[in-house]
């Protein structure tokens, strides 16, 4: 179950928490169901707490699933649904308008079904409140087109339609379904809660060290991009309205303000840096005030001045960080929210599948509509690939023989006392231009490691093929990674031909040795290879093991400083570092690359700091992103000050191994590439979603590696809402044709049957979760991208209908509004004597711890939303969605039905069935 995708892992019991038993294939069931007891002995538990049973003693009580009622429903839902026909109502009540008695009276339906409209009017005015916003179908034919274009203008001719829901004795709000539940509305407030508790946590650690969305200098509108990019081909004078943000290019138009530079333009695809100049960028920005220093934690701290002993920003100290960490592991592993999660992911699945099939037809006309744009010219952003496999094998093959051709002669290699030529090395491998082929560079190889290219990297191997990835696939080798500059100006080159695919490269640091980062900076600064379609990532490869054991280092603590330590100076000095200040303003973050399957033991109770960290065993993945993200929050702190671009953390995450990696993602991430197990963790799952938080997903990858194709969740992620995008991670090991993205999304619409539209919002949703600079994403998507719903598309631009985004927004509201009205359900009520398991007991004693973290967070500010649960919050927009207070004094009283969809409890089932056995 949990081991039999994880590829190489021979049988081995690899760590993997089963959290969730149920695997894909059914619910987790949460907690033992005791199917030889009668109903009647479960209630009278209650009362027998008191003769020193522990709770653990008596059947679990939960919400979601339980055996013995479950027998009874198909009885009793007969019954029910033979009643009601009876009656003459229908039995499908498809709506209950808004604006009922029902309602007014203070009661809901039963379920969101019936209050879901899934048919989107993307004429209508914008709702503000979720429950305002689902227009229902009346009696009309949904399926019908004129009713599509034309949903009905007022409610009024609805409630005609709707008797269903005008009689509260019948239909889905029928009043067998009325009862209240103590305790089911105490556990899904503790559930809510305890949810609500990770997100703010997140909330916290990403505003913290400044990853949020308005964060960044990068995205102000003075931010200059340099070299600009190409002007918009089409300009405003274009004829389509809506089409001419083009010229928001932020700094790109020639006369914008700033320092005064000759202009340098060249066509796209044509002489790759020719564009650039360094000397167009001095002089550099002077030396700060602020200084910085590693203390003995491994934390480097900034301070506002050289006299002052306060750093200028609080980081969560590394025991901060394992607490809230181990809490957000308990709460992914419980079972009741694990339940819940999955019961609300399969409710966003077949609510999508449902608004799919409504809307196939109207999707489809709202996209032909769209003059000029289509899936082959929106822009899409690779937002995972590894630059030293970025290009494909045929002009890796391609570009071998040319050189070999063109300059045999040329020294390449050092090697055993030697300088050995090209043509020499081709000798000592037996080699001939002539021999080589796809098939002799065999860059397949060793499946179970090459997805780590890295690390393939640093083993010397023998065999040809390793000095052959030296010479050509290298930065740092004899001649300072020239050839693979080549071939990237090449890659560079069909990048800006082709126009619409951009890239998100991750290019190498070891943390070996303090100067790689100026030997990286120079490479890329000394070759020019600047380009509007590229961006980079610099990944650091989890190796501490490998060098430790070589003898390169003592403790991780070198680690750090390698990383560290130059980009501290460079943000403090940037004369001091020229060329790595030049190429920080095109790195967008730090990613974490390594081979997660492997073993992580925990040797220690308490994790030592880096300094006293020298042991030859490698630290866990939680470690490292823990110190790639503590430094990262000092570092940001500092360039934000200084107006310098920020980073944010994007590693790769739930490839393999344990769903810790995911907990410690959704932490302190901004988002992350893979997350595979996401499928086994429906708790985190359900976090990612409520936060949006990025996936970055490569099927044909995982295929190669870890996860058969036909397997692989990234479908199901984009069914349920979760932000995913598609990249191609190494397109030298898994591509065949020359356009790897392309091909990505390719197989993906062949095997998923994916819509046009739907590869249009994977390139949205690739663009938006990149790094590239807020001005550059105005003029892919439209001026207001960042708004939510239809207010933020340009369908112009995207070519995604306003109704899918609407339906997307809405159901995420409606979404985070449900938990909102949990959560404050228990905060004022009597109910949480009789929570099951303790749990609001817990939650209690918990909700008064707050961290005092750094005054310097500028997040969004949380507000009180009816006692200690706070409330969601527009990640975009920094305002409340939905202020919970309002809503929850709407729609929640002591005589509501706490029910979600697909959920019944005990009590709802033995009531309904006692009143069907005294009525009939
Ligand atoms: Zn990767």
């Amino acid at each position: 179950m949990a081991d039999h995708d994880l590829h190489g892992s021979g049988g081995m019991s690899l760590p993997v928490r089963t959290r969730d038993e149920g695997d894909d294939e059914g619910p987790p069931t949460s907690g033992l169901v005791d199917h030889g007891e009668p109903s009647e002995s479960l209630a009278a538990h209650e009362g027998r707490l008191e003769d020193g049973m522990l709770l653990r003693d008596f059947e679990e009580r939960t919400t979601f699933y339980d055996a013995v009622a479950e027998l009874q429903m198909t009885q009793t839902e007969a019954k029910l649904f033979y009643q009601r026909s009876r009656n003459g109502n229908s039995p499908w009540p498809q709506a209950t308008p808004f604006e009922s008695p029902l309602i007014f009276a203070g009661s809901r339906p039963a379920t969101e079904y019936g209050a879901d409209s899934l048919v989107l009017d993307p004429d209508g005015e914008t709702p503000d409140a979720v429950d305002a916003s689902f227009r229902p179908f009346g009696s009309a034919n949904p399926f019908s087109p004129t009713h599509l274009h034309k949903p009905s203008p007022n409610a009024s001719c609805i409630l005609n339609d709707a008797k269903v829901a005008n009689d509260p004795s019948a239909g889905l709000a029928g009043s067998a379904f009325l009862d209240t539940e103590p305790h089911i509305t105490a556990e899904l407030s503790a559930i809510s809660k305890q949810i609500h508790r990770i997100v703010d946590t997140r909330r916290r650690y990403i505003a913290i060290s400044s990853q949020g969305p308005n964060d960044n200098p990068r995205d102000t509108p003075e931010w200059e991009i340099y070299p600009p990019p190409p002007e918009p081909a089409w300009v405003s004078s274009h004829g389509h309205g809506s089409d001419e943000t083009g010229k928001q290019g932020g700094g790109s138009s020639t006369d914008a303000t700033g320092p005064k530079r000759p202009v340098r333009r060249r066509k796209s695809g044509h002489r790759i840096g020719d564009d650039f100049d360094l000397d167009d960028l001095l002089p550099l920005p002077d030396a700060s005030e602020m200084t910085f220093e590693l203390d003995s934690e491994g934390i480097y701290q900034v301070f506002d001045s050289p006299a002052s002993r306060t750093p200028a920003i609080r980081v969560p100290t590394i025991r901060e960080f394992y607490m809230d960490l181990e809490e957000i592991v308990r709460v992914s592993s419980d079972g009741p929210s694990k339940s819940f999660a999955f019961r609300r992911l399969q409710y966003l699945e077949g609510k999508f599948n449902l608004y799919a099939l409504l809307n196939e037809y109207q999707e489809t006309a709202d996209s032909k509509k769209v003059p000029h744009r289509d899936f082959y010219n929106v822009r899409k952003v690779d937002t995972h690939v590894h630059h030293s496999a970025c290009m494909n094998q045929k002009h890796l093959l391609r570009f071998i023989k040319s050189k070999m051709k063109k300059s045999p002669n040329e020294v390449v290699l050092f090697r055993d006392g030697k300088h050995l030529t090209l043509a020499e090395v081709f000798a000592s491998i037996n080699l001939t231009a002539y021999d080589l082929s796809i098939d002799t560079l065999d860059m397949h190889a060793h499946i179970d490691s090459f997805h780590r290219f890295d690390k393939f990297n640093l083993k010397y191997n023998p065999i040809g093929e390793s000095r052959l990835r030296t010479i050509f696939l290298k930065t740092d080798n004899f001649m300072h990674g020239r050839y693979l500059a080549d071939i990237t100006k090449e890659v560079i080159a069909d990048l800006e031909s082709s126009k619409y695919q951009m890239v998100e490269w991750r290019i190498s640091v070891y943390g070996k040795s303090i100067d790689e980062w100026d030997k990286l900076a120079a490479w890329v600064v000394d070759n020019k290879l600047f380009s509007h379609n590229v961006r980079w990532l610099v990944q650091i490869p989890r190796l501490y093991d490998v060098y430790k054991a070589s003898g390169l280092m003592d403790t991780f603590e070198q680690v750090v400083r390698n990383i560290f330590q130059p980009l501290f100076e460079a943000t403090r000095d940037p004369s001091r570092h020229p060329k790595l200040h030049v190429f920080l303003q095109r790195v967008i973050g730090f990613d974490s690359v390594d081979d997660e399957s492997k073993i992580e033991r925990r040797l220690f109770k308490k994790f030592p700091v880096p300094r006293a960290w020298n042991t030859t065993q490698n630290p866990p993945y939680s470690y490292w992103i823990y110190f790639l993200y503590a430094n990262m929050t000092s570092l940001n702190h500092f360039r934000r000050s200084r107006g310098f671009n920020t980073f944010v953390l994007r590693p790769h995450c739930g490839e393999a191994g344990d769903s810790e990696h995911l907990a410690v993602a959704a932490l302190c991430c901004h988002s992350i590439s893979h997350g595979l197990l996401l499928r086994k963790v429906p708790l985190l799952q359900y976090v990612f979603y409520l936060e949006q938080i990025g996936i970055a997903m490569s099927p044909l990858s995982n295929n190669a590696l870890f996860l058969a194709y036909e397997r692989n969740p990234f479908h199901q992620y984009f069914k349920r809402g979760l932000n995913v995008s598609l990249s191609t991670d190494d397109p030298l090991q898994f591509a065949f044709t020359k356009e790897p993205l392309i091909e990505e999304y390719a197989v993906a619409a062949q095997i998923y049957k994916l819509s046009p539209v739907d590869m249009c919002e994977l390139a949205k949703n690739s663009v938006k979760q990149s790094g590239y600079e807020r001005s550059i994403k105005q003029q892919w998507l439209g001026q207001d991208f960042e708004k939510p719903g239809k207010d933020g598309n340009n369908v112009a631009k995207t070519n995604v209908p306003d109704r899918r985004e609407e339906f997307r927004y809405h159901t995420l509201l409606q979404e985070r509004d449900i938990l909102n009205r949990y959560s404050a359900y228990g905060a004022g009520s009597e109910t949480a004597s009789n929570a099951p398991r303790g749990i609001e007991a817990a939650e209690r004693k918990d909700s008064n711890k707050s961290l005092p973290l750094a005054a310097a967070a500028t997040g969004p500010k949380e507000a009180d939303a009816g006692g200690h649960a706070g409330s969601f919050f527009d990640s975009h927009a920094a305002e409340p969605l939905l202020p919970a207070g309002s809503t929850a004094g709407n729609h929640i009283t002591g005589s509501d039905p706490m029910i979600f969809p697909g959920i019944l409890a005990r009590e709802h089932r033995n009531s309904s069935s006692r009143n069907l056995a005294s009525g009939g």
